[in-house]
């Protein structure tokens, strides 16, 4: 399916692109501006879901190297996702975009749990879905959050907006000659392990033959041109 004529996809944010040019934490004004990109993109008539990672807080792996226990470190990287949620959701907002937050973790207070039907219903109301807290359980990753929320919700595609402009050969920062794909295939990433999305990610998308698209987030204006179909990306697929 052409990226124009997609009616409904999954933005998934690395939480590292919260902290603009610091070295952790969110930049408010950076998340201005990512919510700025999302409101060009729904003001297309796109039904937007967003899944946003939490590695600018806390990542269980890193945790776990230091010797936590791994699963009670995936718990607190978990909920470094529902804030950045929360953030997203705020500047949204002020943007006049409506939002609703639903975590796979239950927090009653701050959040909806996540209803694939109310989800729905949000959408269908031109409200942007954040979903929160991945799949809810230890060992898995906001990538994996990602895949399965774009399956369960139908999305046409799900688009990783990430610092580089799409999936290379070989690492753009380190090989002058490294090449940038147009298309790729899903066995192709999981064989050469291409770092697009973490692995099992990669095999739900492809078991559910979900294209994922992968962009520059730092772009201005980027979001809305890779879907116009103008942009710069790499979509990973059949
Ligand atoms: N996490 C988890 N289960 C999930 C999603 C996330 O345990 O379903 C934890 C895990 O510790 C992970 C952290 O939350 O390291 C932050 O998510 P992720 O690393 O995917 O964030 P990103 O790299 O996209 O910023």
């Amino acid at each position: 399916m052409p990226l124009s004529t997609m009616k409904r996809v999954l933005l998934k944010l690395s939480g590292e692109v919260l902290m603009g040019d610091q070295q952790f934490g969110i930049d408010p004004a950076f998340v201005m501006e990512l919510a700025r990109e999302v409101k060009a993109a729904k003001e297309t008539g796109l039904e937007i879901c967003l899944v946003i990672g939490g590695g600018n807080i806390f990542r269980g792996m890193a945790g776990a190297a230091q010797g936590m226990d791994r699963a009670q470190a995936d718990y607190m990287g978990m909920l470094a996702t529902v804030m950045n949620a929360l953030a997203m959701q705020n500047a949204l907002e002020q943007l006049g975009v409506q939002t609703r937050v639903q975590s796979a973790v239950q927090m009653d207070q701050v959040c909806e749990p996540v209803i694939r039907r109310r989800a729905e219903r949000h959408l269908e109301k031109g409200r942007v879905v954040i979903f929160a807290a991945g799949v809810g359980a230890p060992y898995f990753t906001t990538d994996s959050g990602a895949a399965l929320r774009a399956a369960e919700m139908n999305c046409d595609a799900l688009l990783k907006g990430t610092s580089v402009d799409g999936v290379y050969d070989s690492d753009p920062k380190k090989n002058a000659d490294a090449k940038r794909f147009e298309t790729v295939t899903y066995g192709r990433v999981l064989a050469d392990d291409l770092k697009v999305m973490d692995a099992s990610a990669v095999a739900l998308c492809r078991d559910n033959n979900i294209p994922i698209v992968v962009f520059s987030i730092r772009e201005q204006g980027n979001l809305a041109r890779v879907l116009s179909g103008e942009g710069t990306q790499t979509i990973v697929q059949n």
